[in-house]
């Protein structure tokens, strides 16, 4: 652990909902906080966008966990954002995702003993195997449910001490492929294949899903508004349409931040709720050892996606209650490809949003990759739009005929890019496999005196992943000893 910040001026790069949430946090525990956010508004991935009268939500759907006396709900809590208001339970009618696969259909429940009882019902043969993986499951579950989950030691992956891969895994419990297929699902959330994906953040993320499932009641911007007015309302100064272009540094310690108009905010301490890759290019050469430099710069990506928001008549579909997931995998179980499905209230014209997500390979888009959103020319609205009509004939063929649809918009990883400045427009940041664990471990703690990360790339992707890692970045700023004081003063 390093040693803490002196003052108490704090600049976040980034008002993403990491960049947020560290920046209410740092302003409870009396720091005097300055966000800069490149975009003219602020929530970053967490952020919709409005077409014809139709929210679009792009990066929050669906979050785990945000019951009271849950990990993300108590994190809700400490910083004082009124879950209620924002968000509403799913799975109403015992359901909260539907895995469609060719030849069989898994509905994950609310809860871990139902998810338990469902899985034994419909894979009979795997029950040894079952009851060794929700053995692990239980036991992650239980450390996430510890209010210390936070609290230990820097990471809250530390006292959890599964690393190995689900694939390695499932090679000893030689489960079948439709229970393999099953297990893989929850991967989707965070881009990371299955066979790669450490058992800790694979089970981290269902048991999270697990506990309970929420949908936004407010659209994206509405979510980036609560967050970013209870940062202001703590006296925190957002700068918006203002991007960060260098970090400066002095005897190897953060001093401030310099905005591309030249004006610098000097700082006692610098949080990056931004991409590391981003963070190497704001800081000067010679600021990292050139191993360092060279390990970030050589991070492997979690893939880009591409989602097409559509307008469909919301008499013919109703919005649905749960998620599907329409997948297909090969015979031994492995995943080939996967589309999410929403349908969510559109507006009050009878329209509905139908959102489709699903991978998309960054080389797919590279003709493009030297140009900027808007201006990609023809022939790339042309790709996307027959992208888009490809996606919506295979949602045809899940829900029936579409009726009168109408597309509203279509994103790539070129877009995400753009927008939120992530290299290759991965979409949970750097990939967090058991082959990459090492070296994204390093991120964590960077070896410059009153800087850290923040966000999706600090410990893990998702809106619980950016809360904890902000948790971890108050740590860092004020070090080990008045962070405990004072988590436990508010607690
Ligand atoms: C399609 C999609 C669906 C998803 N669905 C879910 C979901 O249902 N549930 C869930 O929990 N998670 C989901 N996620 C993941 C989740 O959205 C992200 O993990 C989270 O929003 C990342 O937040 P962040 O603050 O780390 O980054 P971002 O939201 O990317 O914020 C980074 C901010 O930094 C700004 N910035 C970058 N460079 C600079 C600079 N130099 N100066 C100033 N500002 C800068 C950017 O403009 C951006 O606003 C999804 C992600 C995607 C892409």
């Amino acid at each position: 652990m390093r040693n803490p910040i002196e003052g108490n001026r704090v600049v976040i790069i980034g008002a993403g909902v990491g960049g947020l949430s560290a920046g209410i946090l740092l302003s409870l525990l009396d720091y005097r906080v300055t966000i800069i956010e490149k975009n003219p508004l602020p929530g970053g991935l967490m952020r919709s966008y409005r077409r014809r009268g139709i929210e679009c939500s792009v990066g929050v759907h669906y979050v785990g966990a945000l019951g009271p006396a849950e990990p993300l709900g108590r994190l809700f809590s400490f910083l004082g954002l009124p879950v209620e208001d924002l968000f509403y339970r799913m799975g109403g009618h015992g359901v909260t995702d539907r895995y469609a696969f060719d030849d069989f259909s898994f509905d994950l429940p609310v809860g871990i003993d139902a998810y338990e009882d469902r899985l034994k019902a419909a894979f009979p043969d795997d029950l040894d195997a079952i009851v060794l993986l929700m053995k692990t499951l239980r036991r992650i579950a239980e450390g996430m449910r510890d209010p210390l989950f936070m609290m230990n030691g820097g990471d809250p992956f530390a006292n959890m001490n599964d690393f190995r891969s689900m694939g390695e895994c499932l090679a000893e419990l030689q489960v079948s492929p439709g229970l393999r297929a099953v297990l893989a699902v929850p991967c989707q959330l965070i881009g990371v294949e299955f066979d790669d994906c450490p058992v800790i953040l694979h089970n981290m993320v269902l048991a999270g899903y697990l506990f309970s499932a929420w949908r936004p009641k407010v659209s994206g911007a509405g979510l980036a508004d609560a967050f970013a007015g209870r940062f202001t309302a703590l006296g925190g100064t957002l700068l918006c349409g203002r991007q960060a272009a260098k970090i400066h540094l002095r005897d190897r310690r953060a001093t401030g931040v310099q905005l591309d108009s030249g004006e610098i905010l000097p700082a006692d301490g610098v949080v990056a709720a931004v991409h590391p890759k981003v963070v190497l290019e704001l800081l000067d050469k010679d600021a990292l050892r050139p191993s360092m430099q060279e390990r970030i710069a050589t991070l492997a990506e979690t893939e880009g996606v591409i989602v097409c928001q559509a307008r469909v008549d919301a008499a013919r579909h109703p919005e649905m209650d749960h998620n599907l997931y329409r997948l297909h995998s090969d015979r031994a179980g492995r995943i080939l490809d996967g589309v999410f499905y929403q349908i969510r209230h559109g507006d009050e014209s009878g329209g509905n949003l139908l959102s489709i997500i699903t991978r998309s390979h960054y080389s797919d888009w590279q003709q493009w990759e030297h140009t900027r959103s808007g201006h990609r020319g023809r022939d790339y609205e042309a790709a996307k739009a027959a992208k888009g009509d490809d996606l919506l004939k295979r949602a045809s063929e899940v829900f029936g005929d579409l009726g009168r649809v109408e597309l509203l918009d279509i994103f790539t990883p070129l877009s995400l890019r753009d927008w939120m400045n992530c290299p290759e427009g991965s979409c949970y940041g750097v990939l967090r496999s058991s082959g990459q664990l090492l070296k994204v471990a390093s991120l964590k703690n960077l070896p410059v005196e009153g800087l850290c990360l923040a966000g999706q790339n600090a410990l893990a992707p998702g809106v619980l992943g950016c809360l904890l890692g902000s948790f971890n970045a108050a740590r860092q700023m004020m070090g080990e000893k008045r962070f405990r004081e004072a988590f436990c003063a508010f607690s």
